[in-house]
């Protein structure tokens, strides 16, 4: 659950909603409260129902696929471009993924009945979410054939960057542990790759922090679906 709530402020700014005309922004920000997420947090589980819809601010989520035997692997990551909580708008009772907070942050969040409610009433907006949503699903299509194909050297790589653009600052507070998680490695794999950036000096980690020292380094490591993914996002 959000370590605290309270009515309206926050910091920065989501993007998706800065795309309303200001009578659609008013109908939601009376109904917005900003949360601060905690890195870890599940905002909803797969299977489960979407209590709240969110709108990043600063938080940076991660959607991710949950198997039988409790594997998991990241197939779309979310920041202040986008919203986490899609299915209110896709008419969906349950999650099809996970949403787990990657950075912490601060973000608006509705509650998702009076979100669909707001949402049948906008067309502005629906056609926003429209879009968003053929974006998010390039980046989930993209991740399928990256989970499969792409090394984990390239896929790690490729989460460093995505989660540095994000974050916009180069400390990451993230573990090793956390980052397998979403790469669907185990610890020692990434543990191997972490340690050749580091030898590299591409990046230095210290207790709960990962810090980017080369992002220059970095970029010639990932996998095309950075770039690509990335591309889908910026035209959007
Ligand atoms: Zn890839």
């Amino acid at each position: 659950m959000p370590k605290s709530s309270h009515r309206a402020g926050g910091s920065g700014k989501n993007r998706l909603l800065a795309h309303l005309a200001n009578d659609e922004r008013e109908a939601l920000a009376s109904k917005f409260e900003t949360v601060s997420l905690l890195r870890g947090t599940a905002l909803y589980e797969q299977g489960s129902a979407v209590a709240f819809v969110y709108f990043p601010l600063s938080a940076v989520i991660s959607l991710l696929t949950i198997l039988e035997d409790g594997s998991s692997v990241q197939v779309a990551t979310v920041g202040n471009e986008g919203v986490v909580g899609l299915t209110a708008y896709l008419e969906l009772e349950r999650a099809v993924v996970t949403a787990v907070v990657q950075l912490p942050g601060e973000a608006l969040r509705i509650d998702a009945r009076q979100f669909a409610a707001i949402l049948t009433a906008r067309g502005r907006l629906h056609g926003l979410l429209a879009r968003y949503t053929r974006a998010l699903l390039w980046q989930i299509t993209r991740s399928a054939g990256c989970n499969r194909f792409h090394s984990l050297k390239q896929r790690c790589a490729r989460w460093l960057l995505s989660a540095q653009d994000r974050a916009m600052k180069d400390d990451l507070p993230l573990t090793h542990e956390f980052l397998s998680g979403m790469l669907g490695a185990s610890r020692q794999a990434t543990g191997v790759i972490i340690d050749r950036l580091e030898k590299g000096r591409l990046i230095q980690t210290s207790r709960g922090t990962l810090k980017i020292l080369n992002r220059h380094g970095i970029e010639p490591l990932a996998c095309e679906c950075y770039w690509a993914v990335k591309g889908e996002g910026d035209s959007f």
